[in-house]
């Protein structure tokens, strides 16, 4: 986890931010939105404060927030949970996914993602001596390998990690992939963790919760957050839920990494969560415009796309251009074009990163006139 000279190694998504600042290109690197999410939300968070609403929130979270949880979980998907004991509130999805992968496996235990990966899985299960084994997921569709699937899951697997909709290829799996899922965790004993902080960013087909497919529940673990769905990435309001026995047991291991969470931002997420359904459905369909305007402008650049059905990426392959490593090409991409991307070989472990090389990883959770001009000014790679 450490830089060469020994300091910190700064994540790819800071030290792409810290290039777009420095050079005052277009930031489609980090994955936050540029504009903040709902005024309700954002006011409510300032009514707490003055309310007095400051001092440590109980231990799983304000009963609030955990109340509104469930109701979203039931008005979305109806699923029927316990606020009580069945919903623990966490610091992002990112706690949630700590305390989630620490309390659930021992040394040696093999834990499955999709690759590429969110950067955090891999440092993870590294923290928790898990071996990380990988399914690929290749261009254009991003689809796994359903054998490749079966055969990467076996009696050594501790967990099975899901990222639905997918960062960064923004791909959606479709029911018959859960389902085989599924039924390997039940096979081979493991337990499954989705991560479906993109749950309403989808602009197809609507999100499946893997948790409400036959027999997914009882071992499963779904984690969530406020940061994408309200546009408020800073706040660091998560959430999962699972059977009680699992939430207990990562209950145990949240305790002594943070404790409890920022009370002020909690109230305030549970007005979000109520919100009527034309607001998630407004979400969606402005994140679906902005998804349109960036995927002409690569392909007009020249950038070979797949287009994504959920998120806030687009994968771009930069081979028709010329460019064939997707790292120096971001290295480059604010002197070249006043733009910041990130390369999907951050999203891959060491062994594969050369399979994923020209790859580059677009956000376009931006304002539409930083889109268009990104556009334009890629224009002049050709
Ligand atoms: N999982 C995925 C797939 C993400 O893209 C992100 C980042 N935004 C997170 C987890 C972390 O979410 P949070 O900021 O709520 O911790
Ligand atoms: N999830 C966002 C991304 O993928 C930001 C994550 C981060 O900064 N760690 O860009």
């Amino acid at each position: 986890l450490l830089a060469e000279d020994g300091s910190v190694a700064a994540s790819i998504f800071a030290e792409m931010s810290a290039l777009a600042a420095r050079t005052g290109a277009i930031n489609l690197g980090q994955g936050f939105p540029d504009e903040d999410g709902p005024a309700e939300v954002l006011e409510a968070a300032r009514q707490a404060i003055s309310d007095g609403v400051n001092q440590y929130s109980p231990g799983r979270g304000q009963p609030v927030l955990l109340e509104a949880i469930a109701r979203h979980q039931q008005r979305f998907y109806g699923l029927k949970l316990d606020p009580g004991s069945e919903i623990l509130v966490t610091a992002g999805a990112t706690e949630a996914l700590a305390a989630t992968i620490l309390a659930l496996i021992e040394p040696g235990d093999e834990v499955v993602t999709f690759e590429p990966f969110y950067d955090a899985y891999g440092g993870l299960i590294g923290l928790g001596g898990g071996i990380h084994r990988t399914v690929p997921l290749r261009a254009p569709d991003f689809q796994p390998d359903l054998d490749a699937l079966r055969a990467a899951v076996t009696d050594r697997t501790r967990l099975i990690i899901v990222n639905d909709p997918h960062n960064p290829t923004g791909a959606i799996f479709p029911r018959e992939t859960l389902e085989l899922i599924v039924k390997l965790a039940h096979q081979h004993d493991a337990l499954i963790v989705t991560d479906e902080v993109y749950e309403h960013l989808t602009f197809g087909a609507p999100h499946i919760p893997i948790a409400t497919l036959p027999g997914a529940w009882e071992r499963t673990v779904t984690i969530s957050s406020g940061g994408k769905t309200f546009s408020l990435t800073g706040w660091k309001v998560g959430w999962l839920s699972a059977p009680a026995k699992i939430v207990t047991a990562i209950l145990a291991v949240k305790q002594f990494l943070t404790y409890v969470n920022a009370a002020p931002f909690q109230p305030a997420i549970a007005v979000g969560l109520d919100l009527p359904d034309a607001y998630f459905a407004h979400i969606a369909a402005e994140m679906k415009g902005k998804r349109d305007v960036l995927a002409t402008g690569l392909r007009a650049a020249g950038f070979a796309i797949s287009v994504p059905q959920g998120s806030y990426f687009i994968v771009a392959d930069a081979t028709p251009l010329g460019f064939t490593d997707g790292a120096d090409l971001c290295r480059r991409l604010p002197e070249l074009a006043g733009v910041v991307a990130v390369p999907i070989a951050a999203f891959c472990s060491p062994a594969h990163r050369g399979e994923y090389a020209p790859l580059v990883r677009f956000a376009y959770c931006k304002k539409i006139e930083f889109l268009e001009q990104a556009s334009a000014e890629l224009a002049a790679l050709k």
